[in-house]
C-alpha cells in the first residue's frame, strides 16, 4: 500500500473516531494520523474501528490494562497493529480494516470494534492500580453519582469507570484481557449465559471456569453479565512471559472473528471460594490449577486446618499476595 494513501486513511480513521459518539475529546488521538500505525497507549487509551455507533450492526469491545501491571495484552494488541491487523483491506465506505481472509468475514465490515486501555495512569506507573482495584468497583452502588461513597468518588479509578462502563453498556460482545503474577495456563471466565460460555469455549485456553463471574463482585465481567452482554474475561498467562503475548494475540483475533469453533481444552465449574483468614499459610507448594483430592491438607490458619472438601477438584487462582478477607483460592470441579 502506498505510504501516502495509508496516511490519508489513518487521518480518516482519526476523524471518524473523533467525530462519532462515544469518544470524548479527552481521548481523541491527535498523533494517530502521523503515527501511521494505530497504537493504544496511556496517551491514546481508546481506539475505535468500523462504522460509527448507530450504523454498525454489532459492537465488540476489548479492554486491556484494567490492571496496570498486566501489560502483555496491551503489547499483544499493539503488535497486531504493527503486523497489519486492522490496517489491511481498508475501504472508505467501511473504516474497519480486518485481518481475515475468506468469504465468511464480510460481516466484520458492519461491526464496530472498540479497544480501551483500562487504567492508563496505572500502566504508566507499572502498578496494579493507583488508589483502588479497578476490577472490584464496577458495582452500581459505588458507581452512582448520588449514592456513591465519597472515598471511591475521589479515587483515580473512579474517573475511569464512566468511559469503560459506557462502552460495556453500548456493546454486544465484550472481552477483558488480563495476565497473572505467577505462572498459569491461560483460562477464561465467561459471563453467566450460554452465549458467554460459547464465546469462552471458542477461545484457545486451557480452562474455562464457569460460575466464577458470579463469585467475584464488581469486576468488568460481573458488570457486563448483569447487563446481559455476551462477555468473557481471560487470564492469558504470566505477566512477563513472551508466550502470554502470543496467546493474547490469538484470543483477540478469535474474539473479533466471531468464529465459535470450540477450542478450550477443559471446562471447570467453580463451586465456592476459600476465604483468606488471619494466620493463613499454605501447608505445601500450591500451583495454579493443581488437582487435589478429598481431605488433602492445603493450608492452615488461626481457625485450624483447611482440607479439600471435594473429590477430585482444582485449586483455582491461589493467592500469592495474602490479603486478609480476600479469596485464598477458588474451588473448581471438572465438568462432566
Ligand atoms: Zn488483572
Amino acid at each position: 500500500m502506498p505510504l501516502q494513501k495509508h496516511d490519508e486513511e489513518l487521518e480518516f480513521l482519526s476523524h471518524q473516531s473523533a467525530s462519532h459518539g462515544g469518544l470524548s475529546n479527552t481521548y481523541a488521538c491527535p498523533k494517530l494520523s502521523s503515527a501511521k500505525i494505530p497504537k493504544l497507549s496511556p496517551e491514546c487509551p481508546r481506539l475505535e474501528f468500523g462504522p460509527p455507533k448507530g450504523v454498525a450492526k454489532k459492537t465488540k469491545v476489548v479492554t486491556v490494562g484494567i490492571h496496570g501491571d498486566e501489560i502483555a495484552p496491551l503489547y499483544a494488541l499493539n503488535e497486531l497493529f504493527q503486523t497489519g491487523f486492522l490496517s489491511n483491506n481498508w475501504t472508505r465506505d467501511h473504516c474497519l480494516m480486518y485481518p481475515f481472509t475468506g468469504s465468511n468475514t464480510n460481516h466484520l465490515l458492519d461491526e464496530r470494534i472498540v479497544f480501551i486501555l483500562g487504567n492508563p495512569k496505572a500502566v504508566s506507573m507499572n502498578r496494579r492500580f493507583v488508589d483502588v482495584n479497578l476490577n472490584r468497583i464496577f458495582k452500581p452502588s459505588l458507581m452512582s453519582m448520588e449514592t456513591g461513597d465519597l472515598f471511591f468518588k475521589e479515587t483515580h479509578e473512579m474517573s475511569r469507570i464512566q468511559e469503560i462502563a459506557m462502552a460495556i453498556e453500548e456493546c454486544d460482545e465484550f472481552l477483558d484481557l488480563h495476565s497473572t503474577s505467577s505462572p498459569s495456563p491461560p483460562f477464561a471466565i465467561p459471563g453467566d449465559s450460554s452465549r458467554s460460555r460459547e464465546l469462552a469455549i471458542s477461545l484457545s485456553v486451557d480452562f474455562v471456569i464457569e460460575n466464577l463471574a458470579k463469585v467475584i463482585e464488581g469486576t468488568t465481567i460481573d458488570y457486563a453479565n448483569r447487563l446481559g452482554k455476551i462477555c468473557c474475561c481471560v487470564e492469558c498467562g504470566e505477566h512477563t512471559n513472551r508466550k502470554t503475548i502470543e496467546t493474547a494475540k490469538e484470543l483477540i483475533l478469535q474474539f473479533i472473528s466471531g468464529d465459535r469453533t470450540p477450542r478450550a481444552k477443559e471446562v471447570i465449574s467453580c463451586s465456592s471460594s476459600q476465604c483468606l483468614c488471619k494466620g493463613f499459610k499454605f501447608a505445601r507448594d500450591i500451583h495454579a490449577f493443581q488437582r487435589v483430592d478429598a481431605d488433602e491438607l492445603i493450608a492452615t490458619d488461626d481457625l485450624g486446618e483447611i482440607r479439600c472438601p471435594f473429590r477430585d477438584s482444582y485449586i483455582i487462582m491461589p493467592s500469592s499476595n495474602h490479603i486478609l478477607g480476600e479469596e485464598a483460592w477458588f474451588w473448581g470441579v471438572p465438568k462432566q
